[in-house]
């Protein structure tokens, strides 16, 4: 019987993760990763921190050595785009004229940022962060600019404003919400991330979108809706992601906010699974299609997806986890809270060293740890066991979080 071909689109954490799975658990059919860029994968969180600030080698942000793919026989395809996906005949188009065919295929394609529409977003000066070509243009950038304007107080607006701060840049942020990430976090954590910014120096102008890109060619200033003129020498927009998913509708495949795949990451169309932020998976703990936009989850879920490609049972039900670091501020956060009664706090918020916890029903459905550490893994317990806490003992940090962790698990 001839080999079998495992297809992935998508050259990039999760899909590279998925390859490495399919080796480490002894497939011997082709497997080959197709990847529209042309860089080999890489993990895009250096991308607002050290590498943007010029303090890591570009080496250290790549999945793997330049030589793990031809060792492992893995055919990397850079370059490629995956045009189109025949279902019916079980083969992927390669930008547009070759076909290939497949007994299992992978969409990990991943998402790409949300685009501002306001007048003047065409102009020269504007841009998005998603990639390392991106991010090489805004090293250059980050070298000759005095003032850079920064659309969304989000994850990657907040780190990169930290990190041109952190090189000397005079850094305004803009965004119609009250706080960073309220609708996110709410407004006890919203407060923390701005004032961290404020201290650092930031003009954090909020309750305020853009009205308009102003400029003769190139962008020059942004006014927002309150009226304030904001002169700058160019602008990053960090205003969200979408998950690119019209491979997978263009072919057929069942996509809700993302490709829908069950439990086991299996899309609508068998033999055809999904992973990282393109995936709506089905959660069984949540009980719900969740999709995830975070590092952790590429990492988990690719191979995951690569164990079911196997015919393995898999059943993904990681509890969502993500990290940001900005200046001397890291945090961590679990969990996926999407309501909740109180936020809670555990340590010294003024000092920069807290967990919050987000309580429903007296249960911890999310966490996130300050400039605290070794402590997720409680977190991740804590709302997974479903079980009402002492709110006294949780935010007294005598009281250690492993003992209320056994407690609600008892
Ligand atoms: C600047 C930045 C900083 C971040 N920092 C953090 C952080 O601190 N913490 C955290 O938890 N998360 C962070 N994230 C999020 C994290 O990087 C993403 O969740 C992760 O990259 C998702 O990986 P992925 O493999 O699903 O998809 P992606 O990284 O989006 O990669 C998908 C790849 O597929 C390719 N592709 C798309 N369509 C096709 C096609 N048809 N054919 C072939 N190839 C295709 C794309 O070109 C791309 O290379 C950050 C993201 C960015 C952009």
């Amino acid at each position: 019987m001839s080999k079998q071909t495992f297809v992935i689109a998508g050259a990039s954490l999760a899909g590279a993760k998925a390859a490495q799975e399919l080796r480490e658990r002894g497939f011997d059919g082709r497997v080959v990763l197709i990847g529209t860029e042309s860089e080999r994968p890489y993990e895009r969180p250096p991308l607002t921190k050290d590498y943007l600030r010029g303090e890591s080698e570009r080496e250290k942000a790549y999945v793997h050595g330049a030589d793990f793919y031809a060792q492992h026989d893995i055919e990397l395809m850079t370059g490629t785009t995956v045009t189109a996906i025949d279902l019916g005949g079980s083969s992927v188009t390669l930008d547009g004229d070759r076909e290939l065919s497949y007994e299992r295929l992978l969409l990990t394609t991943g998402s790409e940022p949300r685009r501002i529409t306001a007048p003047g977003a065409d102009l020269d000066g504007i841009y998005y962060m998603r990639s390392l070509a991106d991010c090489d243009v805004l090293r250059r950038r980050l070298d000759d600019s005095g003032r850079v304007a920064v659309v969304g107080a989000g994850w990657i607006g907040s780190e990169f404003a930290a990190s041109a701060r952190q090189l000397g840049l005079e850094v305004t942020v803009i965004d119609p919400l009250a706080l960073p990430n309220e609708r996110i976090f709410g407004a006890e954590v919203g407060g923390f991330y701005r004032d961290v910014h404020v201290q650092h120096g930031v003009e954090m102008l909020l309750g305020q979108g853009v009205e308009a890109f102003e400029g003769d060619g190139s962008m020059a200033r942004v006014r927002t809706s309150a009226g304030k003129v904001v002169e700058c020498d160019f602008a990053v927009v960090g205003i969200g992601i979408t998950p690119r998913t019209g491979l997978a509708a263009d072919a057929g495949v069942a996509v809700d906010n993302g490709v829908v795949t069950n439990e086991r990451l299996e899309t609508s169309a068998p033999g055809v699974f999904a992973a990282g932020d393109v995936a709506s998976g089905w959660h069984p703990f949540y009980e719900q299609h969740i999709r995830v936009e975070h590092w952790a989850n590429a990492l988990n879920q690719g191979p995951a997806a690569a164990r079911a490609m196997l015919g393995e049972d898999v059943s993904f039900d990681r509890i969502p986890y993500f990290f940001s670091d900005q200046y001397d501020v890291g945090m961590e956060y679990s969990g996926y809270a999407t309501s909740w009664d109180e936020v809670v706090f555990r340590g010294d918020r003024d000092a920069g060293e807290f967990i919050a916890f987000w309580l429903s029903d007296g249960r911890v459905v999310g966490g996130m740890n300050v400039n605290v550490w070794d402590v997720n893994q409680h977190v991740q317990e804590l709302i997974r066991s479903r079980r009402p806490v002492d709110v006294g003992a949780l935010t007294d940090p005598d009281t250690p979080l492993e003992s209320l962790v056994s407690e609600t698990t008892a």
